[in-house]
């Protein structure tokens, strides 16, 4: 006998598990999520969002530094960092509550502790068994270390470094992807000596390959010292410090981070007993409406395959409770989701590089343009920005856009519209745009891939 039934419940409430929640309890079903720890998840308690909020300190101290150019005189700024760790607990804080907020507005009930599954539509929490027609699990990721080291004393994930309670003097970025990208961006701005290191030859190495440089540039401007092909060793925790050697000499920091990687959470969750099969790097397998292999059970977000980001988990969410709903749903283009990192100068992409659009064979058209081409660039104070769309010739399609540089990140969302909306860079050439903007950086760049650059 169950001691409680719904229509839908989700574990884990992070940005996957809440949306499809809210999703579904709009549906119509009666919805309660389980979490363990802090209701938002990792997203909105650990990783993004704290994350962006320290992140903005750092622009907002470099723009105070760089106050200059504009004409305005002020003295060199200083950083309380106990305010700066005020600032970004409220800003968690008013966001989970939010949550909370729209899960009473929703009548979604709210389970804490950890779940597991108990087979047949059940699944136990603290004790209680839960029956529900449709599970949605939701756990998300935890971090990792690299190959011969382990987490604990001076060596921390992501999470941490970003919830630091003093500015450290010295750190150490092992992985120069996304998460490493802004952690180095962030603490190099606020005045820490950072050494950033990458396995592979280039910092944000998934990225279009002109991107790559002109961030590195970039990041080098903030005064850290970067080391690519170069692997990380020999690493020893002390009690205030940490050593390791890499690539041939030694280092030593207040503290080593590792951003290089993560993996599903999914050992409370007992997924073998109820049939749901682990596949390629021990993410959970499923179907384009992401059901498991196990009836009525569906897996989302860091659990499955695809980019580990928030809006790629709250949009799994969203199709995973439609068709638990019998709705139809579409298989996501996982290609086409918008990949952004929040480091200065700001990144951001969707589709294939240059590079793989050529090893795919299709006839590529690559236009570029200068921040410094279009007005905005010089009126707001970024005139180094590129703006890159890889395009295929044969019918105009967009295949990839690649930005570095101011507001890279809410750029890029124009020509994944585009794309969704089923135009091509021609169509987003003859498209109209305010000016001055960034924004007409896009339709330039979009002209130049057509052939027909007019500031350039
Ligand atoms: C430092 C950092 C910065 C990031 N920045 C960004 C960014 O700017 N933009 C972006 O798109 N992505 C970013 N990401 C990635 C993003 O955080 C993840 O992709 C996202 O959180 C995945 O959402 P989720 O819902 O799958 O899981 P999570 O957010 O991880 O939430 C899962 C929840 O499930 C709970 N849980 C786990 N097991 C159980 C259980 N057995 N029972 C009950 N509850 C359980 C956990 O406590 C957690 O609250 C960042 C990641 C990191 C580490």
């Amino acid at each position: 006998m169950a001691d409680s039934a719904y229509d839908c419940l989700v574990i884990g409430s992070g940005p996957g598990g809440y949306v499809a929640a809210i999703r579904a309890a709009q549906l119509g079903m009666k919805t309660a999520v389980v979490e363990k720890d802090q209701v938002g998840g990792r997203c909105l308690n650990y990783a993004c969002i704290p994350a962006k909020a320290v992140l903005r300190v750092a622009d907002v101290l470099a723009e105070i530094r760089d106050a200059g150019e504009f004409g305005i005189k002020v003295g060199e700024p200083e950083v309380d960092y106990g305010a700066v760790s005020d600032r970004r607990r409220k800003v968690v804080s008013t966001l989970t509550g939010g949550v909370s907020g729209l899960f009473k507005k929703n009548a979604i009930e709210l389970i804490e502790g950890e779940a597991a599954l108990a087979g047949e539509g059940k699944v136990s929490v603290a004790g209680q068994v839960i029956e529900a027609t449709t599970i949605l699990l939701a756990t998300g990721s935890v971090k990792r270390p690299i190959p011969g080291t382990q987490f604990g004393g001076r060596v921390i994930g992501t999470e941490e470094a970003w919830a630091l309670e003093e500015l450290p003097r010295t750190m150490a970025v092992v992985g120069a992807g996304a998460s490493g990208a802004e952690i180095a961006s962030a603490y190099a701005r606020l005045g820490v000596e950072v050494l950033l290191l990458e396995a592979l030859d280039r910092v944000l190495p998934t990225e279009d390959a002109d991107i790559s440089k002109l961030a590195e540039r970039g990041l080098k401007k903030q005064g850290m010292k970067i080391h690519t092909s170069t692997l990380v060793e020999n690493v020893k925790s002390g009690d205030d410090s940490v050593g390791f050697s890499y690539g041939g000499e030694s280092g030593q920091a207040d503290w080593l981070v590792i951003a290089a990687g993560r993996g599903p959470d999914v050992e409370a969750l007992g997924l073998e007993a109820a049939g749901v099969k682990l596949g390629e790097q021990g993410l959970i397998e499923v179907d384009g409406a992401l059901r498991t292999g196990a009836a009525g059970i569906y897996a989302i977000g860091d659990l499955v395959p695809g980019p580990a980001l928030a809006h790629k988990a709250s949009d799994e969410g969203v199709i995973a409770v439609e068709d638990a709903a019998g709705l139809q749903t579409h298989p996501i283009e996982y290609i086409d989701i918008p990949r952004a990192t929040f480091c200065t100068p700001n990144v951001a992409s969707f589709g294939l590089t240059e590079a793989q659009a050529k090893e795919q064979g299709y006839d590529v058209a690559v236009g570029k343009l200068q921040y410094g081409a279009v007005g905005a660039g010089t009126v707001y104070g970024d005139r180094t920005g590129m703006i890159k769309i890889v395009g295929d010739k044969k019918y105009g399609e967009l295949l990839g856009g690649h930005i570095v540089g101011s507001k890279a990140t809410e750029l890029i969302q124009e020509l994944v519209n585009a794309k969704a909306l089923e135009g091509g860079y021609p169509e987003v050439a003859r498209t109209i745009h305010g000016h001055p903007t960034l924004s007409e950086g896009v339709m330039e760049a979009a002209r130049a891939a057509d052939g027909w650059l007019i500031h350039g």
